[in-house]
């Protein structure tokens, strides 16, 4: 008997390559129900471009980019209110570091400069016990490597110092908070 069959084309399957960096910040917030409590509880919300709930739900659609044109997640101090309030026990907190981490590798070079002047800040907070403004200024403008960045902030951090807002010497506190952000860490598993 004649074969009538016709061979079957062989069409490849389309390649679908997963983010997984923003899989694993979806992951974090998949079950949010849009109540909108991270943004009441949130001290910072004020500031931010976007807020919270706005966030996760572009986040959930994907809208990876919009995400890291805002300045909502650098805004984040990381209080953990929204995390101790969220009514689905989400990681609110760590999403928001993990956005910070995501932008800082895949963002483009402003965020690379939030992210510098992020470390930088948080550096001299685990070194002074509390901010030192003029150390941080300092080491923030070697790392940026960008001779003409003193100026840009010349005229704030004049104004800052007539008003007594700059603070010259130590804090008084140095390395008291070291042992608290080698725990933090210890418990991220950074170390
Ligand atoms: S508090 Fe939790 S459930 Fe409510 S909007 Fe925020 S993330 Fe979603
Ligand atoms: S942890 Fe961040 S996002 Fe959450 S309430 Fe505090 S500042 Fe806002």
């Amino acid at each position: 008997m004649k074969n009538t069959h016709k061979p079957i084309a062989f069409v490849p399957a389309p390649l679908v390559f997963q983010d997984e960096t923003l899989v694993e910040v979806q992951n974090m917030v998949r079950a949010c129900m849009q109540c909108g409590t991270c943004t009441a509880s949130c001290p910072n919300a004020f500031a931010m471009d976007l807020t919270p709930r706005q966030m996760w739900r572009m986040l959930l659609f994907g809208l990876k980019q919009e995400v890291l044109q805002s300045r909502t997640f650098w805004l984040c101090s990381a209080c953990y209110s929204c995390t101790l309030r969220c009514p689905r026990d989400l990681p609110l907190t760590a999403a928001m570091a993990a956005l910070k981490r995501m932008a800082a590798a895949e963002g483009d070079s402003a965020n690379r400069k939030k992210a510098l002047f992020y470390q930088e800040f948080m550096h001299n907070v685990e070194q002074n016990g509390r901010i030192q403004e003029m150390g941080f200024m300092c080491h923030y403008f070697l790392a940026m490597h960008d001779p003409l960045l003193p100026m840009e902030y010349g005229p704030l951090g004049l104004k800052l110092l007539a008003k007594g807002k700059l603070h010259l010497g130590g804090s008084g506190q140095r390395g008291r908070l070291g042992p608290l952000f080698a725990k933090v860490r210890s418990m991220e598993g950074a170390s």
